[in-house]
């Protein structure tokens, strides 16, 4: 494990950054579960993500609602 430069108080549980997850917004499935029962993108304070990573996640959800892969 890499320690992580911010200095912050955030617990690095990021799973992407482990290699536990790959987003992909053109595999859906891959970002269904950080939304919300209304199709919201969760916050990193539920889906764990680094801040890098839920920016990634924020794009790939973008992407794949353009592409009518996830609900609006
Ligand atoms: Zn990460």
């Amino acid at each position: 494990m890499k320690p992580v430069a911010s200095g912050g108080t955030d617990t690095n549980s990021c799973q992407v950054c482990g290699g536990l997850w790959q987003l992909e917004y053109t595999r859906p499935e891959t970002l269904t579960p950080y939304l919300s029962a209304d199709g919201k993108l969760q916050g990193r304070n539920l889906t764990g993500f680094c801040e890098v990573h839920q920016q990634g996640l924020s794009r790939a959800v973008k992407r794949a609602r353009e592409l009518g892969l996830v609900p609006k």
